[in-house]
């Protein structure tokens, strides 16, 4: 079997599609993204299946390998994504073509369903007592929100009162055993954290997310010392490189890496049972399209430190289309009591509407970052 030809598909409300053809007429589907760069992606796969096409895309491990190395200049968003859209699609081709899902393929499961969260509250949250209940009634268990607005390196202490009361008000809304999860997505810097997270204790978080930036994930030690809620961090980091440093460091509870931006199932599995030699648990980052959940359950479905996914159904990004327009049975991310099964059809267990993609290309997006800034003019980490 060779590898032919590809299409990349740029669709609302900010994923990119690839579609990867074979010369036996099976076809394999990956989302390589990063939120705001899809052009740049984009590029970056054109570059790296010229080294693909006439190749046999059966030979993942090493097509990997060639994709990372052999470039030598490796790492960081967009070459990771970019080898992750590719590594997503060519686990698709083989699942296919043994008429087996992906997670059987990587070792078989150590589990039938996994937990999923639901986001509440947006980029500026409010009204989140009511979303939670909203969310709960759905059926979820467990909650994900932004902890804060924008914050200085130094700022008031008014601004970690309002953070207090809308926990105070989601915990209260939703009773004491509903796990929320509490992102800082890195807008908070290590002197304003350890307040923010000693502050939180009292509403028994499930985790909380980057509590600084990634670039300073030595300040997760002083952090972790400051209080007793687990540390989850991973989504801007790519490799087992990029992780191997926190881990033997123990500054995390909880791993995120994202079958989108970390290199695929082919890297994600690893870092994911790198970690589990750490007694550090994982909860793949997946704020996006049908393909990366698709190829998140394969991985979860494998890895027994994995204890929740997250998951983009209504989510705050997800504006004029949603995680269900792209495909053709919408029952396989059907939640129940706030699980998902795992997919067992053959590849990703999804069936893409090509159709609708076509269409939804057609109209495109032309996704940004929001830019934010300080009362003093300073930009201000989203
Ligand atoms: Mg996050």
């Amino acid at each position: 079997m060779k590898i032919i030809s590809y299409e990349l598909f740029q669709v609302p409300p900010r994923w990119l599609f690839l579609k990867i053809e074979t010369d036996e007429g099976i076809v394999g589907w990956g989302e390589p993204i990063i939120e705001g760069r899809a052009e740049t992606v984009g590029t970056a796969v054109r570059e790296l299946m010229e080294y693909l096409v006439g190749k046999d895309p059966l030979r993942i491990e090493d097509h990997w390998h060639l994709m990372y190395r052999a470039g030598f200049y490796r790492g960081g968003p967009i070459l990771m994504s970019a080898i992750a859209g590719i590594d997503q699609a060519l686990w698709d081709i083989k699942g296919k073509y043994y008429n087996a899902p992906v997670y059987q393929l990587l070792g078989g499961a150590c589990r039938d369903s996994i937990k999923v969260y639901s986001w509440i509250g947006g980029d500026r949250p409010s009204d989140v007592g009511a979303a939670a209940k909203e969310a709960v009634e759905a059926g979820f268990t467990a909650l994900k929100m932004n902890g804060t607005e924008e914050l200085q390196m130094i700022d008031s202490y008014e601004k970690i009162d309002q953070a207090v009361e809308r926990i105070a008000a989601v915990r209260e809304a939703v009773g004491p055993y509903i796990g929320i999860a509490i992102d800082f997505h890195g807008r908070v810097h290590k002197p304003m954290a350890k307040i923010l997270a000693k502050e939180l204790e009292p509403y028994r978080p499930m985790f909380i997310e980057e509590p600084v930036l990634p670039e300073n994930n030595e300040a997760l030690k002083e952090i972790a010392m400051a209080t007793n809620i687990p540390i989850a961090t991973g989504e801007r980091m790519f490799s087992r490189w990029d992780y191997k440093n926190v881990l033997i460091g123990g500054y995390v509870d909880i791993i995120q890496p994202d079958l989108s931006h970390a290199g695929g199932i082919t890297e994600c599995k690893k870092i994911i049972s790198m970690a589990e030699a750490f007694d550090v648990a994982a909860a793949p980052h997946c704020p996006l399209g049908p393909i990366a959940l698709a190829a998140c359950l394969q991985v979860d479905a494998t890895c027994y430190n994995v204890f929740i996914q997250e998951q983009s159904l209504g989510i705050h990004y997800n504006q004029g289309s949603d995680l269900l327009d792209y495909i053709v049975d919408k029952s396989v991310f059907k939640y129940k009591d706030g699980y998902v099964k795992i997919p067992d059809g053959p590849g990703l267990g999804i069936e893409m509407d090509e159709e609708r993609v076509r269409e939804l290309a057609k109209v495109g997006h032309h996704w940004r970052n929001p830019v934010w800034r300080h009362k003093d003019g300073s930009i201000a980490e989203w």
